[in-house]
């Protein structure tokens, strides 16, 4: 049996969750815009969701609309933000989630719109110094772009602290929160973030689903054309099951959020003392003071083969990543690890975990690793 050290690519879907979905995927299978009980049940089942959502994250469930994943809810905010709040000026950064670094590139495109990327400093988190530069020239057209914790290396950025230099010359700002929400707290309502972003699948939830926070007052239009669910701006008929599970995974997550945080990154504190005491010339590229507890990025000694490590630790039964998983068709390496000048003749290699991974399985990690670095020697 494999172990799983992948979960920031996705997570196993929590029983209670599929139980709580269940009865959306059975009986109670109405369409959500039907008048009739079937219809009503369904969209009263969202409604609910929507407010649990709203009460774990501080805001109001008007504010929260549901999407298909984190990537639309992305795409959501940068394109409804330039189409219909007249920005022109876009700063964000090279180490973002290719769905707001492609988002972003593709905005770059129209005429009109003119982009600036901020300083990644060697810690991997952005310079705010930079970015308070970049803001200089910045006006109510400006959206600013800057993911929470990068889901690469698990570094995180203060984004009460952008959102105030943002707030200051009335920037809009959008946060990719993918790997935060239900691993980190939120309080909406007080923060000075424009739109945040969210997927169920990274905390136990169902693929498929996720949900963009609009804050009040910051007007777009549709996103999606067609019916008016979501309150005319993402039409389409509503993954009612999914919906109902993305609730239930984010009110477990944070029901049981300090004593899961403890033991998971007690878990990654010891996998990093073992890596430094097991394996030799072994770097990190998570910053262990400053990173999501979920993650942790290392970056292998030149001596093991670069393109086989991936191979040869799923051979052996350890599942990990060599970046985002979106990006594992690509062979152009990783653009985050690129950003942070990480050497070429080493193997990034990104373990994440969760929940349900333990001391046993890092210490069988740890042992393949040291058997991968005896046949590279
Ligand atoms: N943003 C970040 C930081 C992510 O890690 C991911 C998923 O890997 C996404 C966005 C995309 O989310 P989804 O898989 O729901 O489209």
């Amino acid at each position: 049996m494999s172990i799983y050290f992948d979960n920031a690519a996705t997570t196993s879907l929590s029983k209670e969750v599929l139980e709580s979905m269940m009865p959306f995927l059975t009986e109670q299978y109405g369409n959500a815009s039907s008048t009739h009980s079937f219809g009503r049940s369904s969209k009263a089942a969202i409604e609910q969701s929507r407010k649990i959502i709203a009460n774990q994250l501080g805001c109001k469930p008007g504010e929260l609309f549901f999407t298909s994943c984190g990537t639309e809810a992305n795409n959501m905010a940068i394109k409804c933000a330039v189409r219909d709040l007249g920005i022109n000026y876009i700063i964000s950064s090279t180490i973002e989630h290719h769905c707001v670094l492609h988002t972003v590139e593709e905005m770059n495109k129209l005429e009109h719109i003119h982009v600036e990327y901020v300083k990644v400093l060697p810690n991997g988190s952005f310079d705010l110094e930079h970015l308070a530069s970049l803001l200089e020239k910045a006006n109510d057209k400006t959206l600013v772009s800057l993911m929470h914790a990068n889901n690469e290396t698990g570094n995180l950025n203060d984004i009460q602290k952008i959102g105030e230099l943002c707030a200051k010359v009335g920037a809009f700002f959008h946060s990719d929160t993918v790997q935060t929400i239900a691993h980190l707290t939120f309080n909406l309502k007080d923060s000075k973030v424009n739109f945040v972003s969210g997927s169920a699948h990274k905390f136990h939830g169902p693929k498929g689903v996720g949900f963009l926070y609009i804050k009040h007052l910051t007007k777009i239009a549709s996103y999606i054309h067609g019916g008016s669910q979501e309150r005319n701006l993402r039409a389409g008929t509503e993954n009612v099951a999914g919906i109902v599970g993305m609730a239930k995974a984010l009110e477990l997550a944070y029901a049981n959020l300090t004593e899961e945080r403890e033991r998971i990154d007690n878990l990654k504190t010891y996998f990093h003392n073992q890596l430094i005491n097991e394996i030799q010339d072994v770097k990190f590229n998570t910053n262990m003071e400053n990173s999501i507890f979920t993650v942790l990025n290392i970056s292998l000694p030149p001596t093991f083969s670069n393109e086989m490590t991936l191979f040869n630790l799923d051979l052996k039964g350890i599942a990990c990543s060599g970046g985002s998983a979106c990006s594992s068709g690509s062979n152009l390496g990783s653009h985050v690890m690129q950003a942070m000048n990480h050497p070429s003749n080493r193997k990034a290699v990104r373990f994440s975990f969760s929940k349900f991974n333990t001391k046993e399985e890092v210490d069988t990690a740890i042992e393949k690793i040291k058997e991968l670095a005896l046949i590279s020697a």
